[in-house]
């Protein structure tokens, strides 16, 4: 008998990953969305599929399962700096409220359960680059703070569930990922990037483009998500591409790969916009010798191809 996965967030741009991979493994996949911020078209595909259902429910509200799930990966939430301002109140909710149900399935089935925490629970981080060990320097009443608590709070009751019921749990803090199915208008610097690129407008660098960051392609993270479901690791564990890169060669990195001759115009950085980040993977790689290979002109390739064909 398939082992039943019940992801929330589903048709997100990770979720929708997520769900193709255990497919493909023989898993049962219970896909669960409301569709806030994720999108039907990630997993169409998935429809005529024997071991696929979809359930469409916010996951802030209880929901009840007959059939036994084995696995549970919380992956809803907004997940852009855009969203959070829009979303402030239901990406907090899906972050706390969201994660306690989950937990309470969890609890009922003897699931074992893995959260999509996030870098941003290291805010602007005095640490460089971040281990796992590091606290993190958040300003709790920001505009990110609305996510970066959230995601905090979704920790803390993941740890105190499998400290009190013991609860198998797992919890990886993501780092910057990008990928086909990353929503076109997300605000994000990948799909912005991209698109105005591909259509000739400015690209738009907030502020000095000195900040940094690491991009890892999703296939990768997908890998390293599987490979610590399995693992017996319960502490969080960081998963990115250390290979860290400014903002503003970034801008310069798309221009050269999709042939744009677009300008570089820059804009106000946003509020508490972190000016570092660079994953420490070295609990990942000690523990299960995972590290990302796709190198980032070979996942930006194929994603600025997907964006072409999804761009109207
Ligand atoms: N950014 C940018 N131009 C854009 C969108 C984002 O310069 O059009 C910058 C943003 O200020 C941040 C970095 O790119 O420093 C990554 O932003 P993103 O929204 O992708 O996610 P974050 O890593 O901040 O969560």
């Amino acid at each position: 008998m398939s082992k039943k996965i019940l992801i929330t967030g589903g048709a997100g741009f990770i979720g929708s990953h997520l769900a193709d991979f255990f497919i493909k493994k023989g898993f049962k996949v219970s896909v669960l969305d409301n569709f806030l911020t994720g999108n039907i078209n990630n997993i169409k595909h998935l429809y005529n599929e024997k071991n696929f259902e979809l359930v469409e429910h916010d996951i802030t509200k209880p929901i009840r399962f007959k059939d036994k799930i084995h696995y549970i990966l919380h992956f809803a939430s907004p997940a852009s700096p855009i969203d959070y301002l829009k979303l402030p109140i239901q990406t907090l909710k899906v972050g706390a409220l969201g994660t306690h149900v989950c937990l309470g399935i969890a609890l009922a089935h003897k699931s074992r359960f893995l959260l999509a925490s996030t870098s941003e629970v290291y805010g602007d981080p005095e640490v460089h680059p971040q281990p796992e060990s590091y606290w993190g320097n958040v300003n709790p009443i920001g505009p990110r703070g609305v996510y970066d608590e959230a995601k905090r709070y979704a920790e803390a009751i993941t740890m105190a569930y499998h400290r009190t019921h013991k609860i198998e749990t797992r919890i990886v803090r993501i780092f910057n990922t990008y990928g086909e199915r990353m929503r076109l208008n997300d605000g994000r610097v990948v799909p912005n990037f991209i698109t105005q690129a591909l259509k000739s407008k400015p690209l738009t660098v907030y502020g000095d483009g000195s900040q940094t960051r690491s991009f890892c392609y999703i296939s990768d993270l997908v890998e390293g998500i599987y490979q610590l479901l399995f693992s017996r690791i319960t502490s969080p564990v960081n998963m990115g591409n250390p290979i860290e890169t400014s903002i503003l060669e970034f801008a310069n990195i798309i221009k050269k790969l999709t042939g744009s001759k677009s300008r570089i115009v820059f804009k106000k950085l946003p509020q508490d916009d972190p000016k570092v980040r660079q994953p420490d993977i070295s609990m990942a790689k000690k523990a299960f010798q995972w590290y990302p290979g796709v190198k980032l002109d070979d996942g930006l390739k194929k994603t600025i191809e997907w964006f072409q064909q999804n761009l109207k």
